[in-house]
């Protein structure tokens, strides 16, 4: 992908403008990625974007497709065999080998890592703050909450908009740095051009999102998207 440039060889005020976006269609089967095709999830879909969804109802249901993607994203866990006591005799039953960590991206994945909490209460959350700069779309790691040894089977990176993927990617380097087996980035709204360049950077995880959107604006908003998604989660308008 190439980066654009003003007819003076400097950076353009509109960091997207001008910046080839591939279709929707060149990045549908991309390896490892997964697009939810839940019917439940679609209808949850539609009361996220409207404009008209007010704040509260707006985090509930990014709570609540963070618990549909977190069963999704959850389905190949490793399990390990367990001896208990039923009331009425001993079995072998199964539980999920090795813990399970999710980093919501600050702000906005907060909403997202609550609702895997509703699925897997255990799982430990590691805060991780990045933000992008307004002109080059870049991240800046301003906060880490992420312990120094861990025994993880895996460890969800959980933004809800991919939308140049320089967050998601930024997270994913910081989760390596922590030599967890298995990485996946999950999140609600994918544009295009942030879904291959985060597949690209790291062909090596799973992908899992709710919707694959058009394209990215000038400013590297979603379209047709849903707005800012920390915004419209914790009301700051
Ligand atoms: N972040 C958002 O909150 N919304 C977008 O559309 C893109 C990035």
């Amino acid at each position: 992908m190439t980066e654009a440039t003003t007819s003076s060889g400097g950076r353009p005020n509109l960091p997207m403008q001008g910046v080839y976006q591939p279709s929707r269609d060149e990045v549908l089967n991309l390896p490892r990625v997964h697009i939810s095709s839940h019917p439940v999830m679609a209808h949850k879909m539609t009361a996220l974007r409207d404009k008209n969804t007010q704040p509260p109802v707006f985090y509930r249901h990014v709570k609540e497709i963070g618990a549909l993607l977190a069963y999704e994203a959850t389905a190949t866990l490793a399990l390990e065999s367990v001896a208990i006591e039923t009331p009425m005799g001993p079995m072998i039953g199964e539980r999920l080998a090795g813990g399970i960590g999710v980093t919501p991206i600050l702000r906005a994945g907060l909403g997202l890592a609550e609702g895997f909490r509703e699925v897997i209460p255990d799982a430990q959350i590691w805060h991780l703050g990045l933000r992008r700069d307004e002109q080059t779309l870049e991240a800046m790691e301003y906060y880490n909450q992420l312990p120094h040894r861990v025994d993880l089977q895996v460890c969800y990176a959980v933004d809800p908009m991919l939308a140049t993927g320089g967050s998601a990617i930024d997270a994913i380097n910081v989760l390596k740095r922590r030599a967890i087996p298995r990485l996946c980035y999950v999140g609600i709204i994918a544009a295009p051009y942030g879904l291959l360049k985060l597949s690209q950077t790291h062909p090596d995880i799973d992908i899992f999102i709710a919707a694959l959107d058009e394209s990215l604006n000038d400013v590297g908003y979603i379209l047709p998207g849903l707005g800012d998604a920390g915004d419209r989660q914790f009301g700051t308008f």
